[in-house]
């Protein structure tokens, strides 16, 4: 490659780079998972991208830490912008220079995970520990009891939890349940795919026809303060809005 064709694929990547962050997702696989690894292998055993499905619904889980202090489910979210929502709202909301993006609260998220695990391995609710992580670019102005943090402060957040709750052949056993449940056929996994495109399409659909998505009623548009937004009518009892 000669150095002008470098420069510029440097000057297209730059170019590109706030706009790939504003969509919202996943890290490229093995960030998150590296950065577990460095746990101590003896005492933490991590499972990543696990999909177990429960009563008819599929559940995906960015990472499960299997440990003697109990089992972390991770939830992570590589977002940019500002960051608010509350521990029991439904929505929380990505603003980026005032453009507005509502996304499921990842404790809600977080805490169906947990119960879909719980039901399938026997484990009792006390002994799971819900970790919600961000993106150090995005800036966290949550309101929440169950710890939502940035992802520099992961494993911190892990080794807080001191007080022992299983012995390592308890550690053994949970592994072996947790990977026996994982959904890793391609078919599966495929299907799992499907659903969530065939949700996102029915959003899209409703939107399309000025249908809020989240309640049926119709949707406005309104005046903001950074601009132009289309808003739920049946607001404030509804609090869904969609920028283009
Ligand atoms: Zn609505």
């Amino acid at each position: 490659m000669s150095l002008f064709t470098r420069i510029i694929f440097a000057a297209v990547g730059s170019l590109l780079k706030p706009v790939k962050t504003t969509i919202k997702g996943k890290w490229g696989e093995g960030k998150v998972a590296h950065i577990l690894s460095r746990l101590p292998e003896d005492e933490y055993k991590v499972i990543n991208d696990v999909i177990i499905q429960t009563n008819g619904y599929t559940s995906q889980i960015d990472h499960i830490v299997v440990s003697i202090y109990g089992i972390f489910v991770v939830e992570t979210k590589n977002y940019s912008g500002w960051i608010t929502g509350f521990e029991n709202s439904k929505q929380w909301t990505q603003n980026i220079y005032g453009e507005k993006q509502s996304f499921y609260n990842p404790i809600k998220q977080n805490k169906s995970h947990i119960l879909a695990l719980k039901n399938e391995i026997y484990i009792i609710k006390d002994n799971f520990i819900p970790i919600i992580a961000f993106s150090d670019d995005c800036s966290l102005k949550v309101e929440t009891e169950t710890p939502v943090i940035y992802l520099s402060q992961i494993l911190g957040e892990i080794k807080r939890h001191t007080e022992v709750k299983f012995d390592k052949t308890q550690l053994d056993g949970i592994v072996e349940r947790i990977k026996a449940l994982n959904i890793d056929s391609p078919e599966m996994r495929q299907q799992h795919a499907d659903e969530i495109r065939y949700n996102k399409q029915r959003t899209e659909e409703k939107l399309r026809q000025g249908i809020c998505p989240r309640c049926g009623a119709y949707l406005v548009l309104r005046q903001g303060r950074f601009g132009k937004f289309y808003g739920c009518s049946n607001y404030p009892r509804c609090h869904y809005t969609h920028s283009e």
